[in-house]
């Protein structure tokens, strides 16, 4: 007889290229596991399986954690915008973003390059001294 066979993983995000951890028989399992390492994400992996014990058919399903706040690596877009000129770019990776600024900051003398990241929940957030964070 076909049956259904369910587990989770905690991930930190929906893109393809995201970090798993697990899996788990239970959502509260993978929920306080996914708190624990500040991951957004909650994955349910649904398996049909067969009679002779074959996959047939996987299907998953995200569930969002609203209220964990994730770290700086997973969110989605970094913006640095010169608060001098106006200049502005963006990137993938915050060292990408200090790349950006550095050059720019030495090509332009006393310009001063801000930083935001740019997340579905919030929009656009300004990161307060990132610079010296990163020194
Ligand atoms: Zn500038």
């Amino acid at each position: 007889m076909a049956y259904k066979e369910i587990f989770w993983m905690a991930c930190d995000s929906t893109e393809q290229l995201r970090a798993e951890y697990g899996p788990f028989h239970t959502r509260e399992e993978a929920e306080v596991e996914a708190r624990k390492m500040s991951f957004g994400y909650l994955l349910r992996y649904e398996h049909m399986i067969g009679e002779n014990d074959e996959i047939q058919e996987v299907r998953c399903i995200f569930i969002e954690l609203s209220d964990v706040v994730t770290p700086i690596r997973t969110l989605r877009k970094l913006h640095t915008r010169c608060a001098t000129c106006g200049e502005s770019s963006v990137h993938e990776e915050t060292w990408q973003a200090e790349v950006w600024a550095d050059i720019h900051e030495f090509e332009h003398s006393r310009h001063h390059v801000r930083l935001f990241e740019q997340s579905r929940a919030e929009g656009l957030k300004e990161i307060v001294g990132w610079r010296d964070a990163c020194a």
